[in-house]
Order: C-alpha cells, then structure tokens, then sequence
C-alpha cells in the first residue's frame, strides 16, 4: 500500500500511496505536525508542464502530493477513456524530479464504489467553451477534485492555466463550498514551437503535430494583432481561424471572451487585458485546446513556428 522510492540525490524520497486510507495516512501526519501541503491533481502521462506545477508546489510548500488517476467520470462515452496514455513509472521519476513528496493513486472502484449518488456541478462557468461540446466534463471534474481535496487535504492546491476553463470552474467551486484551500494558477508551459504541452499531444502523427501549431500561432496573431490595436473580438477570432482553417484543423470553437464569466463580450465591447481567446480544435482525430489572456505576455516561438 506504502512504499517509498528514492530518486536523484537531491530529490526527496516519493512516497507511493495507492489508496485512500494510505494517503490520510500520510497527509494526516503531515498536518499534525503543522506542514503546509500542495497538491496537484492530474491523469497521469506527465510532463513538463505537470513538472512545473509540481515546482510551483515545492517552492511554496512544505510537503507535495500529486494524484494520477484517469477519472472515467470526466470522459464521455465517445472519448479517449481506454487509450489515455499511461506511464506511471515515468511519473513517478518527473515527479520525484521536480521536488514531489507523495504520490496517490487509485482506482475508479474505491472512488466511485456501487451506491456511489452524490455530484458536485458548477453552473453557469460550465456552460460554454468545452462544456457545450463535452456534455457532462466538467460535472466529472468538480466532483473528482472535490473528493480529492476531502482526500489528501491540502492548504494549497496548483492547476494549469492550459486548462483554463477548469481553472476558473474550480476556483468558483472552491469559493462556493468555502473549502479551506488556497487555489493556484500556473502559466502554460510550451514546446518551442509554441504547442502546449499535452498529454494527449502523443496522439499525434508527425505530420499531424506540425499542423498542431496552428493554435498557438492563431493564439500569437491574435495577441499581436490586440497589441497593435485590434480591439474587435470577431476580428481577432477571424485570425485564430484562419490559422487553423489554413493548417486544415476542425474548429471546434474560437471565442472570445471575458475571463471572470467566460461569457462572449457584449456587442461592441472592445477586447482587453482580462479577454481571453479560447479555441478548441482536432488535428487529425486528436481534439486539441489553447488559450490567452490578452494581459499576458505570449512567449516567441523559439523554433519551428513555420509560416
Ligand atoms: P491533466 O493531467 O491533463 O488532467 O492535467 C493536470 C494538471 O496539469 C491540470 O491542472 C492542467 O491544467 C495542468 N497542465 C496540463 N498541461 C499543462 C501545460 N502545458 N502547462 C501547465 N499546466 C498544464
């Protein structure tokens, strides 16, 4: 149940906890002897963008947990639940890397055993973006992170702003239920070439992950565009299609909206630094999403970026 995996010389030794009582167990202790504990939740398939949440949690925390657990709940019945791709050896190594303490696994039985009835939503935040295509996503993702808070009981808790519709979900959810946790953004972390990171990114073909940058380049024309003046947001969700059409990808949505509702501007409201552009697009059978927060810097291709 508990086993302890020591790494590189300077890395803590990461406790492995695969289930519920054996991560209480630990966390438990941790708390009695007044350690602050981040937390980062993920499917597994790590990456540096995962690493770089679990850097964040390190830096500011005494102790870290991370999770890996695909949550068949957040799937829908068409989606990728069966082939999502899963490492846990090589997770435990970037983890272990990146200054994690423990490691929590479990099983889709323990977390949802038969008799199972009670579901945390979000309304309204929910609604657009990815919740208009993947109905029932996000009532899997509030439920999940909610029992995994009660869990491990963290004082801080880190989350990617790549997924950053999730991100405002659960700081409402958070807010809302008055969970005693302190909710962190991280920035996207990128190839080279400007592709966010992604697990699912090991879907794709060569051919298929050089299209793939049509949405961080649609993404920087759009940003460059804001910062020359371009304040229409059709004008600006023109751009980040035309990459896209032009890279043959499948739009599934490009909107512009505002960050705190996630809700389209209202007619004739410029765009500004708290506008986001979201799109959501599948490369090959591979469903892809990005995002920006006009406010932000958006990093240079450093590589790659084609024309
Ligand atoms: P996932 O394993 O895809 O569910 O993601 C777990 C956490 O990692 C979520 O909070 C994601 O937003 C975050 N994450 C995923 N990709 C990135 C990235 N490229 N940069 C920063 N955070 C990320």
């Amino acid at each position: 149940m508990l086993a302890a995996m020591s790494h590189a010389a300077a890395s803590p030794a990461l406790l492995r906890a695969s289930s519920i009582p054996a991560i209480r167990a630990v966390t438990d202790a941790w708390r009695r002897e007044g350690r602050t504990i981040g937390f980062v939740p993920t499917m597994g398939a790590l990456h540096r963008g995962h690493g770089a949440l679990v850097a964040a949690a390190a830096r500011a925390c005494d102790r870290v947990v991370a999770s890996v657990f695909v949550n068949p709940t957040q799937f829908g019945p068409a989606e990728d639940l069966s082939r999502y791709p899963r490492d846990l050896e090589g997770d435990a190594r970037l983890l272990a890397e990146h200054g994690c303490h423990a490691l929590f696994t479990t099983t889709p039985e323990e977390m949802y055993p038969p008799g199972f009835a009670t579901w945390v939503t979000v309304d309204g935040l929910t609604e657009g973006l990815c919740g208009a295509s993947r109905p029932g996503h996000f009532r899997g993702v509030t439920t999940v992170v909610a029992k995994l808070l009660a869990i491990v009981g963290p004082t801080d808790a880190y989350f990617g702003e790549k997924d950053r519709q999730q991100l405002q979900v659960l700081r409402r959810l958070v807010l809302d239920l008055d969970l005693p946790v302190r909710v962190h953004g991280c920035p996207t972390v990128r190839e080279p070439d400007g592709l966010a990171l992604s697990s699912r990114n090991a879907y794709l073909a060569p051919e298929e992950r050089l299209r793939a940058r049509a949405l961080s380049q649609g993404l920087r024309d759009a940003r460059a565009a804001w910062s020359g003046g371009l304040t229409d947001p059709a004008a600006l969700a023109a751009l980040v299609r035309g990459r896209l059409d032009a890279a043959g990808a499948a739009v599934d949505y490009v909107e512009v909206v505002d960050l705190a509702t996630l809700r389209p501007l209202p007619p004739g409201a410029p765009a500004g630094e708290d506008t986001l552009i979201a799109v959501a697009a599948r490369v090959g059978a591979t469903r892809l999403i990005d995002n920006h927060r006009l406010g932000d810097p958006f990093p240079r291709a450093t590589a790659g970026e084609g024309p």
